[in-house]
């Protein structure tokens, strides 16, 4: 359990054959057990910690004890499920009852949920072991998990970096090897983005594929729970546990999850890649273009037809997520008043009411959940909601439309995750440079159609060897395409 390497020339790769999959094999085969597998987590949890900050809190006893189950269950000759033998990491959004589930906010710093979300009730009858909480953005508003309340997470490729965000110490717990996989939630690109910071894996499906049933609500509309991995099939394992309906969730799907890897790669040759002209901008760092270059040449050597795709809306993208996920939040951030959950102010004599909940909520949100909020309110004022909310959801449905053109001439887009690697600490912290991070990936929740982030290779700046993503997107409930294709795409990359 090493952390990657900064030594510029390090490979950018984890070892394909060293994935969940493997290893959870390596378990069933008697190589191994969980909790020696466990055990050398929580080591590495307990190492790393100080320097990276990836957990909010590590589930010690809770973990062994799954652990031990797991190990007796397999001993028996019981089968406790796919995931069996692997170790899992949470988002401190997702709820668990144990533990505490903060969002990375003094609000809820204290709270602890009294019903596991449907995706770790989902995890845990697989067999999974979950081993800690993991640091995020307040409340998943961020790209850099620097506004979690609790200190900024960083990243192991450079340790003045960000992880990126808001899903970064889940990132950041796959990127050390601390967890097998771990769980996001990504509302504009919060499981994309931080992957690809981090050299991982990050997968977004299709709004209504995962229940959102104990995911604290941020941007109703747009939240998805999606999983970082090591590897393309890992994603696909741990979506397969966690997708289908669920009576707890009005907004989940019905229509039948496949298992995505049964029929192996996509045909190269058979495969139509859009391009879309709009990621390809002069504000893409030049490592990230030279990369796409290269990865794009090598998908037509093997036969791929390349599309230019035009997505004019692109840059649109932002503004209407900047009105929408505001809009969603400060509706449902209105329940943190400190009298129903969380933090509350101490109470001054002769007080009111109303000037409990203010200072409660000045005291206990960060100023980035102030400042959205603020921005989500006056959207949706009287005044105000026809030239901006109401304007927002229009453009939200040309984007679909446009999405949906596209998918006529390919099977998936291809483009960047973000524009360029991770950043320094402390540099994005004005809001609009910080915003413009997920101009890539925001779109993606508009259209409610699902987006995996793959490692790109390594780019190189100041010195420092930096992972880049790259992301493909496609048609809406289209999963098992979609990951069939990013495998493809993630062993031509390699050699690319
Ligand atoms: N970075 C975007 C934001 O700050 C997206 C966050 C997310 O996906 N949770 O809102």
């Amino acid at each position: 359990m090493t952390t990657p390497s900064t030594d510029p020339n390090s490979s950018s790769f984890f070892d394909p054959g060293d994935d969940l999959t493997t290893r959870v094999q390596s378990v069933r085969d008697g190589k191994t057990t969980t909790s020696l597998r466990l055990e050398s987590m929580l080591t590495a949890a307990e190492s790393t910690n100080p320097s990276l900050h990836a957990f909010h809190e590590v589930l010690t006893d809770f973990a062994r004890a799954t652990a031990a189950s797991v190990d007796a269950r397999l001993a028996a000759g019981e089968d406790p499920g796919p995931l069996a033998g692997s170790v899992i990491a949470v988002k401190d959004n997702i709820c668990t009852t144990e533990g505490r589930t903060t969002c990375g906010s003094r609000m809820l710093e204290n709270y602890r949920s009294p019903f596991d979300a449907t995706v770790i009730t989902r995890l845990l009858d697989a067999g999974a072991t979950l081993i800690g909480k993991t640091n995020m953005d307040e409340f998943a508003m961020g790209s850099s998990t620097e506004t979690c309340a609790w200190g900024p997470v960083r990243n192991p490729h450079g340790i003045n970096r960000v992880p990126g965000g808001s899903s970064g110490g889940s990132a950041v717990a796959v990127a050390a090897g601390i967890a097998d996989a771990a769980l996001g939630s990504d509302t504009g690109g919060s499981i994309r983005q931080p992957a690809a910071f981090c050299g991982c894996v990050g997968f977004k499906p299709t709004y209504g594929r995962i229940s959102r049933f104990g995911l604290v609500a941020f941007g109703s509309s747009l939240d998805q729970i999606g999983p970082l991995t090591r590897s393309v099939r890992d994603a696909a394992a741990i979506y397969e546990v966690l997708a289908g309906v669920d009576s707890n969730d009005a907004t989940t799907s019905d229509l039948p999850v496949e298992p995505s890897m049964a029929d192996g790669p996509f045909d190269p040759a058979s495969l139509r890649v859009g391009i879309p002209r709009e990621h390809y901008t002069t504000r893409n760092h030049p490592g990230v273009t030279e990369r796409l270059e290269r990865i794009i040449d090598s998908l037509r050597a093997v036969g791929a037809t390349i599309i230019d795709i035009d997505l004019p809306l692109t840059d649109y993208g932002i503004s209407t997520y900047y009105v929408i996920a505001p809009a969603e939040a400060s509706s449902n951030l209105s329940r943190y008043d400190g009298i129903r959950y969380g933090y509350r102010a101490d109470p001054r004599p002769g007080e009111g009411l109303e000037e409990l909940y203010a200072r409660t909520r000045s005291e206990g949100f960060g100023p980035e959940v102030q400042r959205r909020i603020m921005l989500g309110t006056y959207v949706l004022s009287a005044g105000y909601y026809g030239a901006y909310y109401k304007r927002a959801l229009q453009v939200r449905r040309l984007i679909k439309q446009e999405f949906d053109a596209a998918f006529t001439k390919c099977d998936v887009l291809l483009g960047p995750t973000s524009p360029h690697p991770a950043f320094q600490i402390g540099a994005k912290l004005e809001p609009i440079s910080m915003y413009l991070n997920d101009v890539y990936t925001v779109n993606a929740n508009i259209a409610g159609i699902p987006a995996i982030s793959i490692p790109g290779g390594m780019v190189e700046e100041n010195g420092e060897a930096l992972p880049i993503g790259l992301q493909l997107q496609a048609p809406a409930f289209h999963e098992t395409s979609l990951l069939r294709i990013a495998s493809t795409i993630e062993s031509l990359v390699r050699s690319a």
